[in-house]
């Protein structure tokens, strides 16, 4: 996520929880590579090569994974992958009968 959308997201998080953002790979990248309003399997690869570079990866799919965060790619994983690792399957059991 480049810092221009993360101030456009994140506006009112405190330092303390964005700063590693300031270390991001994907700084200088185009806000359209990780979020995109057609997403492709290209653009998700081409995204994910630059989280792959990142020193702050660990950090920013904490972040994402914690906040809940439904579009773009962040932490190198798309928000499938997200809501897959947020809801693996069988995470809710049926109800009691
Ligand atoms: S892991 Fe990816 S989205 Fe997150 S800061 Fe690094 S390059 Fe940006």
């Amino acid at each position: 996520m480049c810092l221009i959308m993360t101030t456009l997201y994140l506006g009112s998080m405190p330092l303390e929880e964005i700063g590693w953002l300031r270390r991001g790979a994907c700084r200088s990248s185009d806000p359209d590579l990780f979020f995109p309003l057609a997403p492709t399997p290209v653009q998700e690869a081409r995204a994910k090569a630059v989280c792959a570079s990142c020193q702050v990866i660990e950090q920013c799919r904490s972040y994402a994974l914690r906040a809940g965060e439904s579009d773009g790619i962040w932490g190198g994983l798309t928000p499938e992958e997200r809501r897959r690792t947020r809801f693996p399957d069988g995470w809710r059991r049926p109800a009691a009968s």
